[in-house]
């Protein structure tokens, strides 16, 4: 059966973290595709101040060059919270022919327990676990497999790299480069756009 990746997550912005990552579970998968999903308001953290279009368009020049790698608007287009439950209903209704797998960090892994509808999603989907320095993917993996016995879980290895959006935002606003953590054209995107650029006095 094809099998394709979604890759959720608010990318404000998109990082080699996120881009590894993708790359890394496509090969390591087998999977058709990896389709990285843009959040409209995330569910489970802070909504980002970055408008959500802008978000999505540098995923979109992210992925333009890279094969198998491609973005969704499925979250942008819905009002409300963006529950990946709802995004596997609608996705799985429209492709009736594909076997869907949800990417997540072993940070989000941790408390996949606590989203909307979680059996409702193991039954929709595979669940595919990429490393992430600082999280014990092993313990996160445990605790799900124990909740939901029926779950298809997958590990994939790829090099920890320790980068963050936060810390991507946090240097943007401080002048510093961030050139070997986001392709060129996000940090022309970036700069063009004066997105991150410290805003009033800090506090
Ligand atoms: P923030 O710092 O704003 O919380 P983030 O860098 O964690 O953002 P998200 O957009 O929240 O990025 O992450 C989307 C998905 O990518 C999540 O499943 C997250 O676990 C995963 N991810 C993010 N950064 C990495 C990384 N460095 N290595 C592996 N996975 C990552």
């Amino acid at each position: 059966m094809r099998r394709i990746g979604l890759f959720g997550g608010t990318f404000d912005p998109i990082h080699i973290g996120h881009l590894v990552a993708a790359e890394f579970v496509l090969e390591a998968c087998e999977l058709e595709q990896v389709v990285f999903v843009p959040t409209r308001v995330p569910p489970h953290k802070e909504a980002p101040d970055t408008p959500a279009e802008d978000r999505f368009r540098m995923v979109e020049l992210a992925v333009a060059d890279r094969p198998g790698l491609a973005v969704s608007r499925v979250e942008l287009d819905r009002q409300g919270p963006s529950y990946t439950v709802d995004t596997l209903r609608h996705l799985s209704a429209r492709r009736p022919g594909v076997r869907f797998a949800w990417i997540l960090g072993a940070d989000q892994l941790l408390g996949f327990p606590m989203w909307k509808s979680p059996e409702e999603i193991v039954s929709f989907a595979d669940l595919i676990v990429v490393v992430r320095p600082g999280y014990n993917e092993h313990k996160g993996m445990d605790a799900v497999r124990d909740r939901f016995p029926k779950a298809t879980l997958e590990m994939v290895e790829m090099p920890r790299l320790d980068v963050s959006s936060s810390e991507l935002r946090a240097r943007l606003a401080a002048g510093r480069t961030v050139s070997a953590l986001v392709p060129r054209a996000v940090q022309e995107y970036i700069r063009d756009r004066g997105l991150y650029e410290r805003t009033g006095q800090p506090k």
